[in-house]
């Protein structure tokens, strides 16, 4: 925490993979992960990570819920670029006595029970990957929610009390596609059919054009409510 402003100040020119050469090296290629759901921002971090270090830590949440495309993605970019992919997964117990109790579709029924889904196959097992880092970094944008607005490129992440690195914190969507295209990454198809963030398929649909980015997630709920518990950090709600 006390190196925040401190880092603000040394990274603020940076370009994306300056920040990433700069985050490697402050934190150690062991202490420093990229959390990556296989969105095109975070596969473009990825694609300079790659470049800069040949064993990068980048690990993924597998829910047990995810879209067959999702997996498609993870496995064409493991053949790319020839690299170690963490996948972490939930608890079985907690989600086998989550699932017992309430079904395995809680989430439409409450809020509440959406929440601890989401805590119970997500954030704990996020929580349990980040205990072994330092610094972790994510391909959040601003213009991904109203949530995203007040989100630096470096955080103080307080419920972790780790560094939170977010790169690509000030592009644009059509920015980040721009970079898929120019240099051929893989990305998910359902991309291709109007899902413009993707997470756990019950819990995803496609969207309008000019729809809000994360109007497709949750879509059932209030827009107070849409995050997972995963990027709210600042107040960490879950
Ligand atoms: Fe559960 Fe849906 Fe959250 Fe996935 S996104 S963890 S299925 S509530």
């Amino acid at each position: 925490m006390e190196k925040l402003e401190q880092y603000r100040n040394e990274t603020e020119v940076m370009n994306v993979p300056e920040i990433i050469k700069w985050a490697l090296n402050e934190f150690g290629t062991k202490k420093i992960a990229l959390a990556s759901a296989f969105g095109p921002e975070s596969q473009y971090i990825l694609s300079e990570m790659v470049i800069i270090n040949e064993k990068p830590r980048i690990f993924t949440i597998d829910t047990g819920r995810l879209f067959q495309e999702t997996y498609n993605v993870i496995q064409e970019t493991i053949s790319k670029y020839n690299v170690a992919i963490e996948v972490h997964l939930p608890d079985s117990r907690e989600v086998a006595d989550m699932t017992s109790k309430f079904g395995p579709n809680l989430f439409y029924d409450s809020v509440e029970n959406r929440k601890l889904c989401c805590k119970v196959r997500k954030v704990q097992t996020l929580n349990r990957v980040l205990s072994t880092v330092d610094a972790w970094m994510s391909g959040l944008r601003r213009g991904q929610s109203e949530t995203r607005d007040n989100v630096h490129r470096i955080e103080w992440d307080i419920s972790h009390k780790i560094y939170k690195i977010n790169p690509m914190i000030n592009w644009s969507e059509e920015q980040v596609w721009a970079k898929i295209k120019e240099h051929n990454i893989p990305y998910n198809r359902l991309a291709d059919y109007g899902y413009r963030s993707i997470g756990c398929t019950p819990c995803t649909r496609a969207i309008g054009r000019f729809e809000d980015m994360r109007a497709g997630r949750w879509w059932w709920e209030s827009e107070d409510y849409k995050e997972c518990g995963i990027h709210g950090n600042l107040d960490y709600q879950i």
